[in-house]
């Protein structure tokens, strides 16, 4: 979900800030952090929106407004990111930006610079944004997005008032699923409540995107197969399906993210089956363990991609430590939930 969409996530910890936006009572550096998919973008759009508006509401951007109107096209908004292709965002960009910043005149109220993810600056590009951040100059804020706040460096970290988006509680996210998409169904909704932990954007791809889709089916099959105790799959096999036609950069990285994600919503469900039968269970404690060793080498798995090893690798050598854990040589029989997760 990226900023530009107008059915927006409503995220309860961006209210003060709007209101603060609206009453130029902002601090001039804020940090939005979340998960992936919890709406850092929508927040940072509507907190920029609420400081070029030049409306009356004083608790949101009015919408209606020259300003509005204008929305991420806004002269006075500077939105910075990865160029095209690169994984990066680079020293010369943020030099540029303080440039823009120092040069342009505020044609409106404010000037508001986006940058995002901000976990994507080098250290280098960190180190030259920090006078920016300590002196904006007048009428400017920068809002910087990132899902990884513990990747920027301290003295960035000490420069900015960090916005903590939260994961949604489940009753909140089914009626927003319900709201903005009235053909699911309630069966539809739960599942992706639950494999998404809150998080909207995750719920609305789990249910939406066909990639994804496909991704499941196939992670559903190696898993079935896995848990019939029989030959399993070669992963590699499985690897090559999910990254076909995305082998590197960013939507690798993304689909990757996808794959752990579903992966650990099936070990974790089969955990908290196994908890509710172990002790009817001889095997019990033993399966737990193993599902429990298994989940931390997905865990393991998602810190690796962002240490950026290359993401095939990464949830190849997941998806072996899950075998090894689980597979026929394992010490006890072990199931694993195959098929959708909705039941
Ligand atoms: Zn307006």
């Amino acid at each position: 979900v990226k900023g530009d969409d107008t059915r927006a996530l409503e995220c309860v910890e961006v209210v003060p800030f709007l209101c603060r936006a609206r009453a130029r009572t902002l601090a001039h550096a804020l940090l939005i952090e979340g998960p992936p998919g919890i709406g850092k973008s929508v927040a940072a759009s509507q907190i920029a929106a609420a400081l070029l508006c030049r409306g009356n509401d004083s608790a949101r951007a009015c919408g209606a407004c020259p300003d509005c109107l204008q929305g991420s096209g806004h002269a006075d908004l500077h939105v910075v990111g990865p160029a095209e292709d690169k994984r990066d965002i680079g020293v010369e960009q943020v030099r540029e930006l303080a440039a823009t910043l120092a040069r342009t005149s505020v044609a409106g109220r404010a000037r508001v610079a986006i940058v995002e993810p901000a976990e994507r600056l080098t250290e280098q590009a960190q180190n030259a944004l920090l006078k920016t951040l300590e002196e904006p100059g007048v009428a400017t804020w920068l809002l910087l997005t990132t899902r990884r706040p513990e990747a920027l460096l301290p003295t960035v970290r000490s420069r900015v008032q960090r916005v903590r988006l939260k994961r949604w509680p489940s009753e909140v996210l089914d009626a927003w699923l319900g709201e903005r998409s009235p053909d699911l169904t309630a069966d539809e909704r739960a599942f992706a409540v639950r494999a998404s932990e809150g998080v909207p954007g995750a719920a609305m791809q789990l249910l939406t995107d066909d990639e994804v889709k496909k991704i499941d089916v196939e992670l559903g099959r190696w898993c079935s197969a896995l848990g019939a105790g029989g030959r399993v799959p070669p992963p590699q096999d499985l690897v090559g399906a999910v990254f076909a036609g995305a082998t590197g950069g960013v939507a690798a990285e993304d689909r990757a993210r996808t794959v752990l994600l579903l992966l650990q919503r099936r070990l974790a469900s089969a955990l908290r089956g196994g908890l509710a039968s172990a002790e009817r269970d001889a095997y019990g404690p033993a399966r737990i363990r193993s599902w429990a060793d298994a989940l931390e080498e997905v865990l393991d798995a998602q810190a690796d991609l962002d240490v950026r090893i290359p993401a095939p690798q990464v949830v190849l050598r997941a998806l072996l430590a899950v075998e090894a854990r689980l597979g026929a040589s394992s010490p006890v029989p072990i199931r694993v939930p195959h098929g959708p997760l909705a039941r």
